[in-house]
């Protein structure tokens, strides 16, 4: 039996796995390789990089330093939890792990724009014309002209929040209308962020901005931000019972336990700030509970 399986080698899985291997703990680390993480082109607000750094080579980086204490990443989609009496067992590819502790580290995953062909969305995500996360880039885009596709009071604060960054907000829904209230339309009016109907579609990268088909025409923009939400993947977590909020993130307790005793949760999964540095500190405080609840289970002398 495993003294912890990590679910997830983004960056909360791989600093879980630095810190578990370093306790002493046995561990196995299942990993699809889909992080978040690997779409960022380059990062600028984590700290450490003074001149950035590209999500692929943090990856690369954490995991060599999981490595070095004796982790491996095993490329392996797990397809259930299921709570025992004593531990999991962890059903991953054709086997089944047992294992005393879990942590869930596996992410989510952005809703993207219907209309726009894979080969299109990943040019335009890799030269900073679509993004996804305001709080990691809007920086790079002050006082540029900035397209938000979304509608309601997700799209709106999306919205307001670009605002801060640049006048030249525009608002445009992904379906044929917005649905916006009135409390909506007046803080978007009060900003002077434009509305402009859809739908949206015909994406075309045009040397350095980015065109997409509105209900006004072809419009152009230095950059796209889709706020169209995310598919949280929480389902192995709530399978095996735990708790987790309407929109799927996991609730977990100050020290990342979730509602089912010896599973944890940890990064873009759990409800909050989903950030590198946010993902990492809580797979710290995770790592370290389960190496408590297991020496409180039995002494981990050497
Ligand atoms: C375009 C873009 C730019 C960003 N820029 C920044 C930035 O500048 N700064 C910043 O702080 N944050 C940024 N982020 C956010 C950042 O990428 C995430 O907060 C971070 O990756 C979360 O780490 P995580 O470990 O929780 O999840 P992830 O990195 O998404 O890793 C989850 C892992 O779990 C694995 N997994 C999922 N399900 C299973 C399963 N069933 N079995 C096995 N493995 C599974 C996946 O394959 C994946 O590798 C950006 C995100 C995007 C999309």
């Amino acid at each position: 039996m495993e003294d912890c399986i990590i679910v997830g080698a983004g960056p909360a899985g791989l600093t879980a796995a630095i810190y578990l291997a370093r306790f002493h703990l046995s561990i196995r680390l299942f990993d699809c390789g889909s992080s978040r993480a690997a779409l960022i082109p380059r990062t600028n607000n984590h700290a450490g990089y003074p001149e950035g750094v590209a999500g692929t080579e943090l990856l690369r980086l954490m995991l060599a330093q999981a490595e070095r204490f004796g982790a491996v990443r095993e490329t392996l989609e797990v397809k259930r939890i299921e709570p025992l009496s004593e531990g999991f067992a962890v059903h991953a590819g054709e086997r089944t792990f047992p294992a005393r502790a879990v942590l869930l580290a596996t992410g989510v995953v952005n809703h993207r724009p219907d209309a726009i062909d894979d080969a299109t969305h990943d040019a335009a995500l890799k030269a900073g014309l679509l993004r996804y996360c305001p709080i990691c880039d809007a920086y790079e885009v002050t006082d540029k002209r900035i397209g938000v596709i979304g509608t309601g009071d997700h799209g709106m604060r999306e919205a307001l929040f670009l605002r801060g960054y640049s006048a030249d907000v525009t608002l445009i829904a992904p379906g044929a209308e917005h649905r916006l209230d009135a409390d909506c339309r007046g803080q978007l009016d009060a900003a002077g962020i434009a509305r402009i109907d859809g739908p949206c579609g015909d994406f075309r990268i045009e040397g350095e901005r980015i065109s997409v088909g509105t209900a006004n025409g072809r419009m152009s923009f230095d950059t796209i931000y889709p706020a169209l939400g995310s598919r949280i993947r929480s389902g192995l977590a709530v399978a095996a019972g735990a708790r987790a909020s309407a929109d799927g993130c996991l609730e977990v307790d100050d020290h990342q336990r979730t509602s089912v005793p010896g599973l944890f949760a940890a990064g873009d999964v759990v409800k909050g700030l989903d950030q590198i540095s946010h993902a990492m500190g809580e797979a710290g405080v995770a790592a370290t509970t389960i190496r408590n609840m297991l020496a409180e289970q039995r002494p981990l002398w050497r």
